[in-house]
């Protein structure tokens, strides 16, 4: 008799254990799958190794399997890249992790860049704390903004930064130039007679001749160098860590790249350009109307040349 209840008393402990094993093992499966539903990368951390992820995180860096990634890779921020403001995560962030740095600045609008199968992508990103006893977890979401981000700060017909993104540069540029005390240049430059390319051959060859001009310019600068679109058909470089000297030389070096190029339909086109570099004791506005003048400066002297000042 005591052996019968002894024996359900074992079988009953062991229908329960296993029926709390298939209740844990459903309540993972169902948050995996709401983890995979989602299209931003997710994944999961005890602060210091991946714990987690979604397919969507799996699917942007390639890897079948998380344990394929973690075989080759410690963290995701191997892949952070710097950007063009100081809101990007990096792998080191003043001695913290990226993810001890998101959570001790909730007021971070923390993003990271990171480049895959040479397609480079923006991303939001946020972390929240689950805690129970002992067991410390990070979930970490990353939000897909780069869309978002072009349409912003790109200018829609040259794909460069637009006037209102390059304010915010600017700025960031002035204020790493006086942390650092490292020399600015800044260069603008303006199609000579662009209305008679309008005026002659339509609007939209015009429009053709500034994508194309844009593209030339962008890939004749180096990589830590900022063009805008201005307005119309004026342009603004920003040449952060640059001597006066050698910004004059690169200005000069577009001047005769662009009179060189042929382009489509037209031929060939010419710009004037001013260049000059930031001094002591002076603004961002002062800086820019200097560079304004020494454009207007080249105008006046003949075009297809360079002021400087
Ligand atoms: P200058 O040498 O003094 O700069 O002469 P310009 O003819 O280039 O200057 P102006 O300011 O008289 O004319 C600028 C022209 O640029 C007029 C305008 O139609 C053209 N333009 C401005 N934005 C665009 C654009 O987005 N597309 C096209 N196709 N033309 C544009
Ligand atoms: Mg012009
Ligand atoms: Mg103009």
């Amino acid at each position: 008799m005591v052996q019968i209840f002894l024996f359900s008393v074992i079988a009953l402990f062991f229908i329960l254990l296993l029926l709390l094993y298939r209740r844990a093992n459903f309540e993972k499966k169902y948050a995996q799958s709401i983890l995979n539903a989602t299209p931003n990368l997710i994944i999961i951390t005890d602060g210091k190794e991946l714990i987690s992820a979604n397919n969507a995180f799996l699917n942007f860096i390639g890897y079948e399997t998380l344990e394929a990634f973690k075989n080759e890779h410690d963290c995701i921020c191997d892949f952070f890249e710097e950007g063009d403001t100081d809101e990007y995560l990096v792998a080191n962030m003043n001695e913290k992790t990226w993810i001890e740095y998101i959570l001790e600045h909730p007021e971070c609008e923390c993003k990271a860049k990171i480049t895959m199968h040479n397609k480079t992508r923006l991303f939001k990103v946020s972390a929240s704390v689950v805690e129970s006893g002992k067991l410390f977890r990070v979930i970490a979401i990353f939000d897909d903004i780069s869309e978002l981000i072009n349409k912003s700060t790109m200018d829609a017909l040259t794909q460069i930064a637009n006037r209102m993104h390059f304010n915010l540069l600017f700025e960031y540029a002035l204020t790493m130039s006086q942390r650092e005390q490292t020399p600015l240049c800044m260069i603008f430059f303006d199609i000579d007679h662009f209305k008679a390319v309008n005026d002659t051959f339509g609007h939209s060859v015009g429009d053709d001749v500034l994508r194309h001009l844009a593209d030339l310019v962008k890939n004749s600068l180096r990589k830590s160098d900022i063009i805008a679109r201005w307005g119309g058909e004026e342009f603004v470089i920003l040449l952060p860590n640059t001597s006066l000297s050698f910004a004059i030389q690169i200005a000069d070096g577009l001047r005769l790249r662009i009179q060189e190029e042929p382009f489509e339909a037209i031929g060939h086109v010419t710009c004037s350009f001013g260049v000059t570099e930031f001094r002591d004791n002076e603004t961002g506005d002062t800086f820019l109307q200097r560079v304004d003048a020494l454009l207007y400066k080249a105008k006046e002297r003949g075009r297809n040349r360079v002021e400087e000042g």
